[in-house]
This record gives structure tokens, C-alpha cells and sequence, in this order.
């Protein structure tokens, strides 16, 4: 599993969990850079089997090793992992704190990217004492300015290579009585049997919803992973540049979806410029994450309808 450095507490650091303190301690997204594969030797050195805590790009790497039979892999019994939006890179976490005044990302004690009651706050605990914190929809304001390409050329949300993946449950009912919900999705037998056996025992409360209720509470990033991503592929080839192979192709998208696409590439390479984030950097995180929200659900409310169009279950 993905926890932070002890050492350098601003990094992540994949480790082999054996205690439930050691799982506990690694719960939480990290919306930054990592690297979780770089501890294949480890896993392979392992004695036992093991379950696997990846975001996609790093499962289908495990499932395409599974699949040569390679001996790195050989102890990996159970794969689970994140709904996978997007990720950051660590430009995020220094720019968040220049916003605040502080310039040394070393001083950094704990880092945190959904810290407290669900949905959570972005919170960073400095040496000095001083602890910045904002809540994670303010802090999504990061996003446009900080996104890493692959999370833009990633067609998988829900992580669909593992044995269980989970994501929040975005929905206004959920949202507005806060506490924290989550959606879960079993893709094998074994992952299943998992969520069976936790359900048997009390662990778990499970409220099974339809395909359309799941599909609708993420349809925005649906979109941006199902047609977004194929667009952006799209016009890469029409530019010259590679693409990754993930053998199928989505096509068929209005014209509306393709224009859209155009302005939301515009935006992100504008605001991913070293001068608009010099500029953000001016203006303090709680403004700017307020107009971000605002602006994002405004955003979502106009484009809903070319979203949600083709978006069910039955053509999906
Ligand atoms: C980069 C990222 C993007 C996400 N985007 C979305 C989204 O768009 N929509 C959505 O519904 N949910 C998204 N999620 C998932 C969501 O944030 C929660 O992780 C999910 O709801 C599970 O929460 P939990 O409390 O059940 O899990 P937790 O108990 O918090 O466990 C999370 C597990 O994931 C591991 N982990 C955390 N971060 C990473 C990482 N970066 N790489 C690999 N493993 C990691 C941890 O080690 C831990 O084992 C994202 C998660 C990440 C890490």
C-alpha cells in the first residue's frame, strides 16, 4: 500500500503492510506522484501472499506481468484499488504552500489530502507548528494547474483490473449529510467472497444500488475518462503524438462533446503555464477554492446534458 515517507514526510512511500496499524496507517488518498511498483523486488522477496493496493495504470502493469507469469508478481493473491480521477504533481503541494506564505516544502511534518469528517481537508502540519488546512473541494482548485498528463490519457475511472475498487459516493444526499460514503464494486469471485464475508461478520454495510444510480454518480468522470481521454487521443494523433494502447477505442461523440474537449485542453495547458501559477500563488487558497467550486458546478451544471448524453448503462 501507498503511506507517507517518515523520513521526508512530504513523499509517498508504497511498503508491505503486516499489522492492521500499518493498514490503517496508510488509509487515505494521496493525490500526488508515487510510485508504487518500485517495490516489485520487495513483494517478490515476500514470503506469503499478499494484496495489492494500486491506482489503474499501476494494476493493469501488475495484470499484464500476472498474465507472462513473471515472478515478481508471483505472491500477489488480491488486487483492490481506487476510483481513479486524477493525480497531481508535487508542483501542487509546493504551490499550495506559497500560497501561504511558506517557501520550504522540507519543513513539512504531516501531509494530508483528506484529513478529518468525509469529504475531508487538504492539511499540512509544519514544523513550526503552523497547520494549513482547506477543504478538499476548495483544494481541487490544484487541479487545472498541477494535473499530471497521464491522469488526462487514462481511460480507466473505476479501476477495472481489480478484485474490489472502491470511490466515493458522490451524490447530493451523501454530500450534504456528510459522515462519508462510499461505493465499492466487486470484480471477481474472490473479491466477492471477500465482500460476503465482511458483510457476515459486521464490517461491513453494504446498500446495493443499480448500474445507472453507480453510473450516474460518477458520470462526469466517466466523461472525462470514457470520451474525454478518447478525444484527447485524438487530437494527439492528429498532431503527431504517440498515444497508449489499451485495446479498444470509444468513437461516435457530438460535435458538442469535441468543441468542449477544446476548451477544457485549452485550460489546462493555460493554467498549467508557470505564469498562471505564479499568479494563483497571489491570491489566498480560500478565495480561490471558493470561486473554483463555484465556478466548477456551473461548469458541470451547462455541460451536464452533452455529458450525460449516451451515458447508461444499456449503451455505456
Ligand atoms: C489519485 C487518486 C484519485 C482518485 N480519484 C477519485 C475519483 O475521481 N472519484 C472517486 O470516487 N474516487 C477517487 N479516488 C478514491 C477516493 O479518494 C478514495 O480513495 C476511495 O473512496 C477509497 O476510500 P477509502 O476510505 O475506502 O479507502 P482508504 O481506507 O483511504 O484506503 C485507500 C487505499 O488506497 C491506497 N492509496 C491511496 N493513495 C494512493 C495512490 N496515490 N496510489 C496508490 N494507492 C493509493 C492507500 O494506501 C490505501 O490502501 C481517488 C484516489 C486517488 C488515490
Amino acid at each position: 500500500m501507498l503511506g507517507m515517507s517518515e523520513e521526508e514526510p512530504w513523499l509517498t512511500k508504497p511498503f508491505i503492510a503486516t499489522s492492521t496499524e500499518e493498514i490503517l496507517s496508510a488509509a487515505q488518498s494521496k493525490y500526488i506522484i508515487s510510485s508504487v511498483n518500485e517495490i516489485l523486488p520487495d513483494i517478490e522477496r515476500f514470503e506469503g501472499k499478499l494484496a495489492y493496493v494500486g491506482l489503474p495504470g499501476q494494476v493493469q502493469s501488475i495484470r499484464l506481468l500476472q498474465e507472462a507469469g513473471h515472478p515478481t508478481v508471483k505472491n500477489i493473491e488480491y488486487i483492490f484499488g481506487p476510483f481513479y480521477g486524477n493525480t497531481l504533481h508535487f508542483s501542487s503541494v509546493k504551490s499550495f504552500l506559497r500560497s501561504y506564505g511558506e517557501r520550504d516544502y522540507r519543513k513539512i511534518r504531516k501531509l494530508y489530502f483528506r484529513h478529518g469528517e468525509w469529504p475531508g481537508n487538504m492539511r499540512i502540519e509544519l514544523e513550526s507548528g503552523r497547520t494549513i488546512e482547506l477543504p478538499k473541494f476548495h483544494a481541487n482548485y490544484l487541479i487545472p494547474f498541477h494535473i499530471m498528463k497521464n491522469s488526462l490519457l487514462c481511460t480507466d475511472l473505476s479501476n477495472e483490473f481489480t478484485d474490489i475498487s472502491g470511490g466515493d459516493a458522490w451524490a447530493p444526499a451523501y454530500e450534504e449529510r456528510g459522515k462519508g460514503f462510499s461505493i465499492i464494486l466487486s470484480r471477481s469471485d474472490k473479491g466477492q467472497a471477500i465482500l460476503d464475508e465482511m458483510r457476515g461478520e459486521g464490517y461491513l454495510v453494504l446498500n446495493p444500488i443499480e448500474e445507472g444510480e453507480a453510473i450516474s454518480m460518477h458520470s462526469h468522470g466517466y466523461d472525462l475518462k470514457k470520451r474525454g481521454t478518447f478525444i484527447r487521443m485524438k487530437y494527439r494523433r492528429w498532431l503527431g503524438k504517440r498515444n497508449p494502447d489499451y485495446g479498444y477505442i470509444m468513437k461516435g461523440f457530438t460535435l458538442k462533446r469535441y468543441l468542449m474537449e477544446l476548451v477544457i485542453d485549452s485550460l489546462f495547458i493555460i493554467l498549467g503555464t508557470g505564469f498562471s501559477r505564479f499568479i494563483i500563488e497571489r491570491i489566498p487558497p480560500k478565495t480561490v477554492g471558493k470561486v473554483f467550486e463555484k465556478s466548477r458546478n456551473v461548469w458541470k451544471r451547462s455541460t451536464k446534458k452533452i455529458k450525460k448524453s449516451q451515458l447508461n448503462a444499456s449503451n455505456g
